[in-house]
């Protein structure tokens, strides 16, 4: 069973089946969204998951899609697109361990804040 966190501890998570797909994403929303050079998503069923402890917030960041964060820290854990109903995106650094569950691409490169370099050899895309 993988499970997760918020910073506070106050949501906490579990995933109960497998990650499709992992990958950074520079689009300008996620960095706001995080105050962070980018973030890592991981995506899974959205059946997968089930909140042990806590509430999360949302926020409609833009048509069709909630972002959903911890309700007292704020730490961004969820992503919802209603294209993609029936999955989920999780923020991957908030897993307790992320071993095995590697990225595989760099999207929304267009976004990159100019000072970070990308030499990982990971695909880089330009759209979601
Ligand atoms: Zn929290
Ligand atoms: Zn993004």
């Amino acid at each position: 069973m993988i499970s997760g966190q918020c910073f506070c501890g106050h949501v906490r998570y579990e995933l109960s089946g497998e990650p499709k797909f992992a990958c950074h994403c520079h689009c300008e929303s996620c960095r706001r969204a995080a105050g962070a050079a980018f973030v890592t998503w991981v995506t899974f069923a959205g059946d997968d998951l089930a909140l042990t402890s806590g509430t999360i917030s949302e926020y409609r960041s833009s048509p069709g899609v909630r972002r959903g964060h911890c309700a007292i820290c704020g730490t961004t854990i969820t992503y919802w697109w209603d294209k993609r109903p029936e999955e989920i995106d999780i923020a991957l650094a908030t897993l307790d361990d992320t071993t095995g569950i590697d990225p595989s691409a760099h999207i929304w490169v267009e976004d990159k804040v100019p000072w970070l370099v990308i030499n990982d050899g990971l695909p880089q895309s330009t759209a979601s």
